[in-house]
């Protein structure tokens, strides 16, 4: 039996990620809205994969869940730092990209101190009701006891993250043997007793592991291999200018073009989001070198311009990974006991909504269509909104993963939801002009 709560509240959330929790940390200082926001973890826990220790945020510790929006927010980082009693080691480190652990523990500090946010709590369903009123049922299973309980809201806010993606070739294989990145610091044991280790892919995410691994290897001799389809090992555009289009200024730009051109300019930045950061490409290096003073073989390789095909497993407890070299046209197979796939992410649109076909508009490829200020599309102009915060670089560009922006997006929505300017918008935010104007 269901349990049925009759308040209808003025917003829902489904899923607690940084994008959400920020939306509540903001909308908790305001006083006349209601929200209730849904986690099915037990807890915050950000990537909790890949908080591999040295590794640091992409993003200045300004890009945290408020300050963007409103530097007097309780729910700074800096407040955090102060409430921790870390400013002055926070003011000796010098430094803009806090640890990625950090970031985690103050987001769990905000977490922690948020009514309307509820862990444990998995969204199984919503649906839009049009009777007497208009809402949405929003069906919540706590995920320790299995009981079910049935919300009301006037609006949603879609926070569902990105979910890790496993090529073909990788899946169905043993998960101690071949695994993705995020579950990489879960392995890291299962990889120092290996004789071989290969990670395959070029993003951070293969070069943090990557070089974890470098470092583990003096002491456990396994043999490390890195393989990559791209033609290189190649940097995170992050000089200054080229930042500028993680700015609101180029997501409105960006938005207003036709979705083909959109397409296209999206498939051309992906040194953008998909690259190496440089730190972390130096970091690399400088190891490679200074382990390699003396030594005849380094027991290391770095393969570039190869495709993994297939991998099959061997009776010796390897498996046989075929790469195919694109610009020499030659497949070539390379040995390996663990295989770890840095393959990225994409957009976690859950199943609930996509039965939402008669409800909201889709573009040909399956894709949300989404207004400028965040809404999903609906097929008719009913009361209530949808917003939505992933599965939207196609409409409002590179920026839409990106922290820092997700605080911009936090503001257009909360100064929609509420029909009044809470945060104005300032007309132009950076040096460059991307538009005419
Ligand atoms: C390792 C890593 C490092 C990154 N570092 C940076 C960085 O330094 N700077 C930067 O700008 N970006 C970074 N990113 C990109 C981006 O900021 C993150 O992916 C960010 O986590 C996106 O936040 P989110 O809230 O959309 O999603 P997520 O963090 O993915 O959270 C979504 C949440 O929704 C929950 N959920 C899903 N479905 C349901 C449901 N049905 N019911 C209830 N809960 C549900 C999930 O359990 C999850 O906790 C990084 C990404 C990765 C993978």
């Amino acid at each position: 039996m269901m349990n049925q709560q009759e308040k209808v509240y003025d917003l829902i959330g489904v899923g607690i990620g940084p994008f959400n929790l920020g939306l509540a940390a903001l909308l908790d200082e305001v006083e006349d809205v209601d929200t209730l926001f849904f986690e099915q973890n037990e807890s915050f826990d950000w990537h909790p994969g890949m908080l591999i220790e040295g590794t640091k945020m992409q993003v200045p510790f300004i890009a945290d869940l408020v300050t963007m929006a409103d530097p007097t927010n309780k729910y700074s980082f800096l407040n955090y730092i102060s409430k921790n009693e870390r400013m002055y080691q926070f003011y000796f480190l010098q430094r803009l990209d806090i640890p990625r652990r950090e970031y985690n523990d103050y987001c769990q500090w905000v977490a922690g101190q948020i009514p309307s946010c509820r862990f444990s709590s998995c969204v199984s369903n919503i649906r839009h009701v049009s009777d007497n009123s208009t809402y949405y049922e929003v069906e919540v299973t706590d995920v320790d006891t299995g009981e079910q309980t049935l919300y009301r809201a006037e609006n949603l806010v879609m926070g569902t993250g990105s979910v890790p993606v496993m090529p073909k070739s990788f899946q169905n294989l043993p998960e101690e043997d071949i695994f993705h990145t995020a579950d990489f610091l879960k392995n890291e044991d299962r990889c120092k007793k290996a004789k071989s280790i290969t990670v395959v892919g070029s993003g951070q995410s293969a070069a943090e592991t990557f070089r974890e691994l470098l470092k583990e290897q003096r002491e456990h001799s396994f043999r490390l291999d890195w393989i990559t389809r791209s033609p290189g090992f190649e940097s995170m555009e992050e000089s200054k200018l080229s930042l500028e289009h993680f700015s609101p200024d180029y997501v409105n730009y960006f938005y207003q073009l036709p979705q083909k051109q959109k397409d296209e300019i999206f498939a051309t930045q992906g040194l953008y989001y998909k690259g190496i950061s440089n730190h972390t490409i130096d970091d690399i290096y400088n190891l490679l070198y200074e382990f390699s003073v003396g030594e005849e073989n380094l027991n290391v390789g770095l393969k570039v311009l190869s495709e993994v095909k297939d991998i099959k497993p061997k009776t010796d407890g390897t498996y046989e990974i075929e790469c195919y070299h694109w610009q020499k046209k030659e497949t070539y197979t390379h040995e390996s006991e663990v295989v770890i796939a840095a393959t990225g992410y994409k957009p976690h649109v859950p199943g609930f909504v996509h039965e939402l076909t008669d409800f909201l508009e889709w573009d040909e490829d399956g894709r949300y269509k989404v207004t400028a200020d965040y809404r999903l599309k609906k097929q008719e102009d009913t009361a209530g909104e949808i917003y939505v915060h992933s599965g939207i670089s196609h409409t409002h560009g590179v920026g839409s993963t990106n922290l820092g922006l997700s605080v911009h997006r936090n503001k257009v929505i909360i100064n929609h939801l509420l029909g009044r300017d809470v945060y104005p918008m300032s007309e132009k935010s950076i040096f460059q002009t991307f538009s005419t104007e």
